[in-house]
């Protein structure tokens, strides 16, 4: 009997800081995660491949505005943004995952889902966005944007101008998660959840309809791991440990902490907000629900024994 993992690609596996995100890049460095990937094949697993999209997003945010701007092109909302990275960035990995399995002579199948995630409208999430998005503006562009009272813009911490922020809700149903589940079982690979999931919400009981916020990827590739009873959460990035004291002369990196320890960790402040912190939240949140282990590293360390930071339950 395989075993299921659910594998969060970070932003890294596609896009690197230092890089400027051709889709040459892209391609090099999707193929080098499905390489890394594909270890969990020899280990026995069915594969449920998540990923993260701020980077992609990013861009085709600013293309809408500049086609609105240039060629007067409708204005595009969020949902319908998000629901475009997931279609770009599925593409990618699973073209480069095949051309991995071809190159090793490994028979599986891909398939890439579009997937809309449940939220709450009444979630708290809304009252006080976070999520910066999008173009930065001056003060003035900003007000008059704002001035539907839809919007809400925040000054950038790096003074870059204004930005338009974006609720982050709970997400609280993966809509695809029995055939995820389903398909992966039978074997063939499955990429879903991209950048975290279109958030969507039932305007009546019996209307979906998507709305303007972004879910956090590691949560939601939590969520989908609890929902489809995977036996291991892997949470790739671009650091091989999660850290104490992270960036300072005490810096210590951990082989593993119990959730009781993680909770403690993240309550002192030792993760980054935005960064490690969500991995470190999802990871107590399968691990709590599951009873199963969550593992926090680079795709490199995927499948080394001593590799990465487990969270275990004790
Ligand atoms: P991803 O695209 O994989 O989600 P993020 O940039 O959101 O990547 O998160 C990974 C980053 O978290 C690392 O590059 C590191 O700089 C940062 N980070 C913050 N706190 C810690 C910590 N305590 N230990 C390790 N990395 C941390
Ligand atoms: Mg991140």
């Amino acid at each position: 009997m395989k075993k299921l993992a659910v594998v969060a690609f970070g932003g890294n596996a596609l896009m690197r800081g230092d890089q400027k995100g051709t889709i040459d890049e892209q391609e090099a460095n999707a193929y080098q995660a499905c390489e890394d990937l594909t270890k969990l094949l020899d280990l026995n697993y069915n594969i449920v491949v998540t990923h993260g999209n701020g980077p992609q997003v990013g861009n085709i945010l600013l293309a809408n505005t500049a086609g609105n701007k240039l060629y007067g092109l409708p204005d595009m909302p969020l949902d319908i943004s998000v629901a475009y990275s997931q279609g770009f960035i599925a593409y990618v990995i699973e073209q480069q995952l095949r051309n991995v399995l071809m190159a090793k002579d490994l028979d599986r199948d891909i398939i890439s889902i579009i997937t809309q995630v449940l939220v709450n409208k009444d979630d708290p999430a809304f009252q006080s966005p976070t999520k910066p998005i999008g173009p930065f503006y001056t003060k003035v562009e900003a007000d008059k944007l704002s001035a539907d009272n839809k919007t809400v813009f925040q000054e950038d911490a790096r003074g870059r101008g204004w930005r338009k922020v974006v609720a982050s809700p709970t997400p609280l149903v993966i809509f695809n998660r029995q055939t995820i589940e389903k398909i992966a079982r039978e074997g063939h690979i499955v990429i879903a959840v991209g950048g975290g999931g279109i958030p969507c919400f039932y305007v009546e009981s019996n209307k979906l309809q998507g709305i303007d916020a972004v879910i956090d990827k590691d949560l939601a590739s939590s969520l989908l791991a609890s929902q489809v009873r995977a036996d291991k959460l892997f949470i790739l990035t671009d650091v091989p440990k999660v850290c104490l004291n992270y960036n300072s002369p005490q810096e210590k990196s951990l082989d593993k902490m119990t959730i009781a320890e993680a909770k403690k960790y993240l309550e002192e402040g030792h993760f980054g907000e935005g960064s490690m912190a969500p991995k470190v939240r999802a990871a107590i949140n399968f691990v709590e629900r599951s009873g199963k282990e969550t593992v926090i590293t680079e795709s490199k360390f995927l499948a080394s024994e001593n590799g990465g930071t487990k969270v275990t339950i004790v």
